[in-house]
C-alpha cells in the first residue's frame, strides 16, 4: 500500500499517511502537532481530529457568542421602537401645542411657527440620524449572527466526522 497525502484539520498542511496506517489509527501533524485519526473509505484517506474536546469547547463558546449577539440585537430592536415612539410623541406634542393655543395672528405667532419649524426640522434630522445608526447596528448584528452560526455549523460538522471513527 502506498503512502497518501491528507490535510491537517487544524493548519491545513499536508500530512503523509503511510499505507500501513489502518482506519482509526492515530497520526500527528508534523507542523502543528494536532493528533488525528485516519479515515479510510475505499481508496481515499482523510483525517479527522482525534481529540474532540477542543471542538466541543469551541462549539460551546460559539453558542454563547450567538446568544450574546442575539440579546444585543433584541436590545437594539427594543430601543429602536422606543425611539420611533418618542419622536412621534414629540411631534404630536408640538402640533397639539400650536393647535390648542388660540391666539390672534401676530408677530409672536409667526416667530413661534418659525421656531416650531426649526425644532421639527432638527428633530427629524436627529430621528433620521438615530434611525440610520440603529438600522446599521441591527443589520451588522444580524450579519455577525449569521457568520457565527455558520462557524458553529462547521464545528458541528467536524465534531460529527470525528465522532464517527
Ligand atoms: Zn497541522
Amino acid at each position: 500500500m502506498d503512502t497518501q497525502k491528507a490535510r491537517c484539520v487544524e493548519c491545513r498542511s499536508e500530512i503523509s499517511v503511510p499505507g500501513s496506517y489502518a482506519h482509526g489509527d492515530h497520526v500527528k501533524c508534523p507542523t502543528c502537532g494536532t493528533r488525528h485519526k485516519v479515515v479510510r473509505s475505499g481508496e481515499a484517506v482523510r483525517l479527522v481530529l482525534a481529540d474532540i474536546t477542543p471542538l466541543k469547547e469551541a462549539l460551546r463558546a460559539n453558542e454563547a457568542q450567538v446568544s450574546r449577539l442575539e440579546a444585543e440585537l433584541r436590545h437594539a430592536r427594543h430601543s429602536f421602537r422606543i425611539g420611533v415612539n418618542g419622536i412621534g410623541f414629540g411631534v404630536v406634542y408640538v402640533v397639539w401645542q400650536i393647535a390648542l393655543k388660540e391666539r390672534p395672528i401676530g408677530t409672536d405667532l409667526v416667530w413661534e411657527a418659525v421656531g416650531v419649524a426649526v425644532l421639527t426640522g432638527v428633530l427629524l434630522e436627529l430621528a433620521n440620524f438615530f434611525f440610520f445608526a440603529k438600522r446599521k447596528q441591527m443589520s451588522r448584528l444580524s450579519r455577525e449572527i449569521e457568520e457565527v452560526e455558520a462557524e458553529g455549523r462547521a464545528l458541528q460538522q467536524k465534531l460529527r466526522e470525528a465522532s464517527r471513527v
